[in-house]
């Protein structure tokens, strides 16, 4: 039992960085939790408060602390509930308890909603008549102006009165305190979403996804909530069965939220669950405004909507009676911030469930691989959707061998066999994508000849190139030089790999001249609006070919696309990042699933110079389980997630030399607690060493447990407080990292 509660004073936003010392009273400590609302003396006042912490620490002579006054009665209060889930992150992904907070309330915004007040007659018309007779009587000219209207119209807006009437506000007091009228006040918050026009709802699920459905909700009315993985192939009606359940749990009087990731929130996702449920739909993402988003959370809040569609951070919206989260495409590596707190949406998601009797259902047509480890310990619930709807066959995959195209005297990126396919869909009036999985470019060094990579002998996964021709592993920080000839084949061939969808596209232009081709990518998606204009103008056929990043394998929706081409499956493999054959299986199979979405049946063509790998051979089968099962025993063989657990220390500073000290010295201090549970790679130059002058260091520890990396964590925590050396160091932790 701790003895003392931290407590923030006032939920004022701004001052939610000082925690406040109290001691808990004998009779609050069995009920006293982190993230509670509590009554506190402050000075020679009681003012309300949130527990942050509790600690048996105590910061200042006990003598001098007060005790907590007693628990809020009136139920938890959203806030607190986001609090302690606040919280939770704080304690599992390290930082401090004010960027925790900030995490997940939203930032109080000045642009307001708009006020609209009004005034209405409270009495009877027959009363009024008798006090307008005594005003006029006694020359009061203004209330008996605003007396008269209000007789006539019973409602007025209050700028009226104030700016047509020339009543001013004094008056309208008065007359307020007589009990004569009330000002009310509406806000009208704004509505993304509101100008567009639902079309209704008419599909009925078919068998396999009514099973789903029934299983879930069964478990739901037993009071049983757990975390569902649903695995169903691209196109066998995953989000039909998501609006089924959120309608259940609408019924129950519950709300529902929808995780999708940005790039997958197009209109067309929208406008599914507009078209079922109307104004009780809205939407978080980022080019709203920081006002707009704001107002989502206050309607949310006030029970205007039900459901909340959004990226990562719509987990956080203030729903009282929360009752389904939905994570779709859950293996996304977006779910994972990027900024400290580095929290997983999933993980979190299923704490906030725990604590609100809510069920979670997971999403994928290749889930991660961590929630399918999770799903075969029994943790999540595994339910599948193995066919498309209407059992439209899968696509049909061929894997190409850029080393024999090489060999046959071929060096364009297209091989024969994709400008054969090509050449025929032009003819036929069909489509094509062209996909370029250029993730991480962080140049991996490979020999064209013989497709062999050059990769870390302790970490198995690819070296990095740096400047003066060293290589670098970005784990343990081993260190070789750059390869004149291949170490496999005496081949001169060998080099960083580069080509850029720019590149690619001026090769598709000049092989098919007569093609309309459309290239979609960073650079052609910066302007507002580019993306969709794209995107439509491919739907409408107004080309083509289209080509790009994987910016085009999520989630769309072409029925003319019958053909998918890879152009080197490699790129995402040889990264260096132990998820970079989970990664590439999923791109692979997400990118096989763009074809053949129509009636016509679809085709694809993976290139790669590495035909044997298993992501490659399992993506061109479609066989999720032969991929896992190779997967799992690589990351046990290795110890990494989820077999094992990762945490990362990144040690950044503007002095290379203070970074590197920091690192060694944590590295030092991990080493002499002596906990042989720990193993430690690094420290290590970070995969991108320098970032606007920024210096980057890493330490990798793998435990078995999670719990024992936070333990750890805490306890540096702890020594950084105390010792001074960190000065000019900034530290993070990053729990399971996503990018190696
Ligand atoms: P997923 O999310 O698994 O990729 P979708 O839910 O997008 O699949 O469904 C694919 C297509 O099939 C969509 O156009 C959808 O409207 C349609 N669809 C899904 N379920 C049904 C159903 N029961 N009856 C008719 N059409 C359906
Ligand atoms: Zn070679
Ligand atoms: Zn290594």
């Amino acid at each position: 039992m701790a003895k003392y509660a931290n407590v923030i004073v006032d939920i004022s936003l701004d001052k939610l960085d000082k925690t406040f010392q109290y001691l808990i009273p004998e009779e609050l400590k069995d009920t006293i939790r982190e993230g509670m609302q509590v009554e506190v003396p402050f000075g020679n006042r009681s003012l309300a408060g949130f527990v942050m912490e509790l600690t048996d620490e105590a910061e200042f002579d006990e003598s001098k602390l007060k005790p907590v006054t007693s628990l809020k009665e009136d139920g938890v209060a959203i806030e607190s509930q986001l609090i302690a889930l606040a919280a939770w992150i704080r304690r599992n992904y390290g930082g401090t308890m004010n960027q925790a907070l900030k995490t997940v309330l939203p930032i109080k915004q000045k642009t307001k909603a708009v006020e609209q007040r009004s005034v209405r007659l409270l009495i009877s018309k027959k009363e009024a008549q008798e006090y307008l007779a005594l005003f006029e009587a006694k020359h009061n000219t203004a209330k008996a102006r605003l007396l008269r209207e209000l007789i006539e119209q019973d409602v007025i807006q209050y700028q009226v009165i104030t700016q047509k009437l020339h009543v001013t506000a004094s008056v309208v007091k008065g007359l307020e305190e007589k009990g004569i009228l009330a000002v009310e006040s509406q806000t009208a918050y704004r509505n993304p979403i509101g100008h567009l026009n639902p079309e209704g709802y008419d599909k009925v699920l078919n068998a396999g996804q009514q099973h789903v459905v029934d299983v879930i909700t069964s478990d739901m009315q037993k009071e049983e909530y757990g975390t569902y993985l649903l695995k169903g192939v691209t196109g066998s009606g995953k989000t039909e069965v998501y609006m089924e359940l959120i309608s259940h749990v609408l019924r129950e009087g519950k709300q529902a939220i929808v995780l999708i990731p940005e790039i997958a929130l197009t209109y067309q996702t929208v406008m599914r669950f507009y078209n079922r449920f109307g104004k009780r739909v809205s939407i978080m993402n980022s080019r709203l405004s920081g006002g707009e988003r704001y107002d989502q959370f206050l309607r949310a809040k006030n029970g205007d909507v039900d459901i909340m569609i959004g990226p990562r951070s719509a987990l956080f919206t203030p729903f009282t009676n929360l009752g389904l989260i939905i994570i779709d495409e859950e293996h996304e590596a977006s779910y994972k911030s990027e900024t400290v707190p580095r929290y997983h949406a999933r993980e979190t998601a299923i704490a906030r469930a725990a604590m609100n009797h809510a069920s979670v259902v997971l999403g994928s047509a290749t889930p991660s691989v961590e929630s399918y480890y999770q799903a075969k310990q029994g943790n999540f619930k595994l339910l599948e959707l193995s066919e498309r709807v209407q059992k439209r066959p899968l696509p049909e995959c061929e894997v190409i061998d850029l080393r024999e195209e090489l060999r046959s005297g071929n060096r364009s990126i297209l091989s024969t066999r994709l400008q054969e396919l090509m050449d025929n869909r032009l003819r036929n009036g069909q489509q094509t994508m062209l996909f370029l999985n250029r993730r991480g470019v962080a140049g991996f060094v490979s020999c064209r000849a013989c497709g062999h990579v050059i990769r870390c002998p302790h970490c198995d996964v690819s070296l990095s190139q740096h400047a003066g021709g060293r290589m670098v592993c970005h784990y343990c920080g081993y260190e070789q030089p750059e390869p004149k000839v291949c170490p496999e084949c005496g081949s001169r061939y060998i080099g960083g790999f580069k080509a850029g969808t720019q590149k690619v596209e001026e090769i598709v232009k000049k092989r098919f001249p007569k093609a309309r081709v459309l290239r979609m990518d960073y650079d052609t998606t910066r302007t507002k609006g580019s993306y969709e204009k794209i995107l439509s103008a491919f739907s409408n056929q107004e080309a083509d070919i289209l080509i790009g990043t994987q910016m085009i394998v999520k989630g769309h929706d072409f029925p003319n696309v019958t053909l998918v081409g890879v152009l080197a499956a490699d790129m995402s493999l040889h990264v260096s990042d132990f998820h970079a054959a989970e990664r590439t299986f999923e791109l692979l199979t997400q990118a096989a699933g763009r074809a053949g979405r129509g009636e016509a049946a679809g085709q694809v063509v993976i290139q790669t110079y590495d035909p044997k790998h298993y992501a490659i051979e399992a993506a061109k089968d479609q066989d999720y389980e032969t991929f896992y099962e190779k997967e799992i025993a690589y990351r046990s063989m290795l110890r990494y997630p989820p077999v094992a657990n990762m945490l990362l220390i990144l040690c950044t500073s503007e002095k290379e030399e203070a970074a590197s000290q920091a690192a060694s010295h944590l590295t030092e201090c991990i080493q002499k607690t002596g906990n042989r549970e720990y193993q430690v790679m690094g420290p290590a130059d970070a995969s991108i060493r320098k970032i606007n002058d920024i210096y980057r260091k890493v330490i990798y520890i793998k435990a078995a447990d999670y719990e024992t990396l936070v333990e750890l964590k805490d306890k540096l925590e702890h020594y950084m407080k105390e010792e001074n050396c960190f000065r000019n160091v900034m530290i993070q932790f990053d729990f399971n990292p996503m990018n190696g």
